[in-house]
């Protein structure tokens, strides 16, 4: 998991803010449309039973209002005080609350909220931010086209699920831009570490066991799997299938294990006095060598870095 890093982070939550604040999301006025046109279009909005707006009004309206009082903190909390304010919010309505129908049709009108939201900003948010790699795995692009004829961004997961926790569902740090493989296997499951907190970093390596048995060997005799399984990382690592996943990658590991004997510092410079005027400098030289970021403040750039630096990082490539 890569760390989401961005210069401008406080500037686009701002903008983030002002543009979802257009929407008048947890009014009464909008929700009082969004379920009149239920009403109207039963037969496409209720192919599975929704409670009766009409009748859960007075307990849906407490929800709303209670939310409403902590609208600006709830959309620019941080992971923490989102994480606060879902033990607030079952302190004030019982845990019972989610059994409601009443909870169940503010699920669903922040479905319609968050849908609306990323259907007018969602290109525009992963965009600013300028994610294109899934800081969850680290192994899918998710590069953002928004023309008149095609139109994919990356899929966004709610680090805090929203069916579990509705009222974070449009929440600024809540949002995490991935890959649809990501995002299929978290689902509704909770996992350690948002990636607007922390990525990996040091505290969990990729590391081969069998180094000498690398290279032109039976695959099976030696494995690759992150060095550090335990504490807020291990959820992180189980839902993602991240062992299971860059087991498969052993070809690309042996790629990087022969060029790192193939080549040695002198094979940079020899590179570097043979193109003088590429104006590359050695950390740059390395990048092409091995076909792959491996500065930490770059890791966010393109798929198997971080596997690829720490590697290097083990075979003490400097
Ligand atoms: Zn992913």
């Amino acid at each position: 998991m890569i760390k989401i890093e961005n210069a401008d982070l406080l500037e686009i939550k701002n903008w983030y803010i002002a543009k979802v604040a257009e929407k008048e999301y947890f009014e009464e006025r909008t929700a009082g449309i969004y379920f009149n046109a239920c009403d109207k279009t039963k037969k496409n909005n209720y192919k599975t039973k929704k409670p009766n707006y009409k009748k859960n009004k007075k307990k849906f309206n407490e929800i709303l209002v209670f939310c409403r009082s902590n609208k600006s903190d709830i959309i620019g909390a941080t992971s923490s005080e989102m994480g606060c304010f879902a033990e607030s919010f079952i302190l004030h309505f019982g845990s019972k609350i989610k059994e409601s129908d009443a909870y169940l049709l503010f699920k669903a009108y922040m479905d319609r909220n968050y849908d609306a939201v990323t259907k007018d900003i969602g290109y525009d948010l992963v965009r600013k931010l300028g994610i294109t790699v899934c800081p969850y795995c680290n192994r899918q692009y998710i590069f953002t086209v928004d023309s008149e004829s095609k139109k994919i961004r990356a899929q966004y997961d709610h680090f805090y699920p929203k069916s579990e926790h509705p009222y974070l569902a449009l929440s600024f740090y809540n949002l995490i831009p991935c890959c649809s493989v990501c995002n299929q296997l978290k689902r509704i499951k909770p996992i350690g570490v948002n990636p607007y907190v922390k990525g990996f970093e040091d505290d969990c390596k990729f590391t081969v066991d069998n180094v000498g048995k690398c290279i032109f060997q039976e695959k099976e005799e030696w494995n690759i799997a992150l060095s550090n399984n335990t504490g807020d990382y291990k959820k992180n690592i189980d839902e993602f299938a991240i062992n299971e996943l860059y087991k498969q990658h052993k070809d690309y590991v042996e790629e990087i294990i022969f060029k790192a004997r193939a080549y040695n510092e002198g094979y940079y410079d020899e590179l570097i006095t043979a193109f003088p005027n590429i104006g590359l400098a050695e950390s740059e030289m390395k990048r092409i060598v091995f076909g792959n970021y491996v500065k930490m403040e770059q890791l966010d750039k393109r798929p198997l870095s971080k596997l690829t630096k720490d590697i290097l990082d083990q075979l003490e490539i400097k």
